[in-house]
């Protein structure tokens, strides 16, 4: 890749439809090439791991008006820096996890907006709840009442084509439609944060309001 980030969120802004959110994933990625990007417009963006995420916020304090979102799988006992660093959780992957930052969010006064991380099709590589097991917490889910719901994450296996990724974010789509039917009081189904770099047009094309790209904007992390 030969252009500036800058040039290159230019031009994929331009793609988007302006109500998708584009979120610049910025994990390996230096405090300086985020703030190139920040040049460039973007305010939002995301994370996978906890302590790498710190430093570069403290780095970056002189910019307040980032949001940040973390998207890697994050485990319980790193749940309250989650909460304390992080506005937006995409991956809030299982039932334990969403109780345990209800608690801590309510010992903190805050409200985290979350999406939940689905396993759309069957995937063994990946954490998330099966479609199944997500309706089934969809009651204690709705209890959690510190945390604010927004939607559903999802990342298709790895190995499918066009017609089958499309297929994947189309089917979450529909069932983030199914569970806003249910009209429950604590769970609302804004959002779809589908699409990472190879795959984005697609999510688009299927409903994504929230795009999380990294390399295409970054280059390789390698
Ligand atoms: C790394 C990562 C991304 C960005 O991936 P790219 O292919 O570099 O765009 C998006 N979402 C999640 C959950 C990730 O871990």
């Amino acid at each position: 890749m030969s252009s500036s980030i800058s040039e290159r969120i230019v031009s994929i802004r331009s793609s988007l439809p302006t109500s998708v959110k584009l979120i610049a994933v910025s994990k390996q990625v230096p405090a300086q090439a985020i703030r190139s990007a920040y040049a460039a417009g973007i305010r939002d963006f995301a994370e996978s791991r906890i302590q790498e995420a710190a430093s570069k916020q403290a780095e970056l304090q002189d910019l307040p008006d980032i949001t940040w979102h973390f998207i890697g799988h994050l485990q319980s006992n790193k749940a309250k820096k989650a909460i304390e660093q992080f506005p937006w959780i995409h991956s809030v992957d299982n039932l334990k996890l969403a109780q345990r930052l209800d608690q801590l969010a309510q010992q903190l006064g805050v409200s985290p907006q979350v999406c939940l991380q689905v396993k759309i099709l069957p995937d063994p590589n990946k954490s998330g709840w099966s479609v199944p097991e997500l309706l089934a917490d969809l009651p204690t889910l709705n209890q959690y009442k510190n945390l604010q719901i927004q939607g559903l994450m999802t990342i298709p296996p790895s190995g499918l084509n066009d017609p089958e990724i499309l297929n994947a974010f189309n089917l979450n789509r529909e069932l983030a439609k199914k569970i806003q039917e249910q009209n429950w009081s604590h769970i609302k189904m804004q959002h779809l944060s589908m699409g990472m770099s190879g795959d984005y047009e697609l999510a688009v094309q299927a409903g994504a309001t929230m795009v999380r790209l990294g390399t295409i904007l970054f280059g390789d992390r390698s």
